[in-house]
């Protein structure tokens, strides 16, 4: 794997060739007659302390690869590395001892937290379910009230009873419970209000250089993405197109894609905003992809070359990006796709 696609040598987590796809169709027998191909042979890392933003649109596979990442669901092919241990098929024991090491904090609070429970047993239910003690859980449980931004009174409450943005905090206050390194945020405030989105990831900013947390942050909105992230990795139908760091990602696109994906993206400085590429067509089935770049169908770049070979992730310098338009000619090489004039 290149640097780009590692990040730094004393990576958190290493994702190498996962992929994953689920059955489709049978027949009257019960056969599989057709699979969707959810994701295909990604590949990330994360170095402590690092927040990795994985962006694309729904049915991109990004929520699929966070799953597979926590082990929520088994990978078909790859290999998935936690902390230097490889945990691609750990069970029992082994898969408990990694999934205190990280957590998953997920998109709507209202349907993932029991509004039967009290909200300090909520918190506390990690450490209850490791055998952590009646008295360190309650202190535990207090501290993380704080730390989320919510009163230790808080706890005699029922989630219910709260908005979105602190039901939101519970949830990322039970995450923490067990001090995991790594935490996977599945689109963590697409259900939120603007303001309130952004009091929460300004909490998860915090929280990360208070405790060093590394992220693997889904979501479908770029500009959110761009806020919290060192690196970003773009996904369009189950494969990663373009990876590297965040500010050179939303500077200079290489991917026609990401390109897409940016002119969506608001600036409050005009001199930044870029003319809207509205994509045209639906994103194929993942069930029925095309032959060459996925991407064919919607790309104003496509050439004949496109319709024929899947293109690979290249490297150049801190990015990689999987376009013939970087490696047929070259005609870009690593440049900034904005630089060519769409059809
Ligand atoms: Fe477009 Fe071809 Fe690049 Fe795919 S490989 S993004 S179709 S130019």
């Amino acid at each position: 794997m290149s640097e780009a696609a590692t990040g730094t040598a004393t990576s958190i987590l290493d994702v190498s060739d996962v992929s994953k796809s689920f059955p489709a169709s049978k027949d009257l027998l019960g056969r599989v007659t057709a699979r969707l191909q959810a994701v295909v042979q990604a590949s990330l890392s994360i170095a402590p302390g690092e927040t990795l933003g994985l962006v694309g649109e729904s049915g991109s596979g990004k929520s699929t690869l966070g799953r597979l990442v926590m082990r929520l669901l088994d990978v078909d092919a790859g290999r998935i590395v936690l902390e230097g241990s490889d945990i691609t098929e750990a069970r029992g024991s082994e898969l408990r001892a990694a999934r205190r090491k990280m957590q998953i904090v997920f998109q709507d609070p209202q349907s993932s937290l029991d509004p039967n429970w009290l909200v300090r047993d909520i918190i506390a239910e990690p450490l209850r379910a490791y055998g952590v003690t009646r008295a360190e859980r309650e202190a535990a449980t207090e501290r993380l009230l704080v730390d989320v931004g919510l009163e230790p009174t808080h706890g005699a409450r029922y989630a219910s009873e709260f908005s979105g943005g602190q039901r939101q905090r519970v949830a990322i206050a039970r995450a923490l419970a067990l001090e995991p390194n790594l935490v996977v945020c599945d689109e963590p405030v697409s259900a939120l209000d603007v303001s309130t989105q952004a009091q929460v990831l300004s909490l998860l900013e915090s929280l990360r250089d208070r405790r060093g947390l590394a992220y693997l942050f889904i979501a479908h909105d770029l500009a959110v993405v761009h806020h919290i992230s060192h690196r970003i990795a773009v996904m369009y139908l189950g494969r990663i197109v373009e990876v590297g760091p965040a500010d050179e990602i939303c500077r200079r696109p290489r991917h026609p894609y990401t390109e897409a994906l940016l002119s969506a993206m608001p600036s409050p400085n005009p001199a930044d905003r870029r003319q809207r590429i509205l994509l045209t067509g639906e994103m194929p089935s993942p069930v029925n992809t095309p032959p060459g770049c996925r991407f064919q169908t919607r790309c104003t770049h496509a050439m004949d070359r496109c319709r024929e070979i899947e293109p690979e992730l290249v490297a150049f310098g801190d990015v990689e990006v999987a376009c013939h338009l970087h490696d047929s000619g070259p005609i870009l090489a690593g440049a900034s796709v904005t630089v060519i004039p769409r059809k």
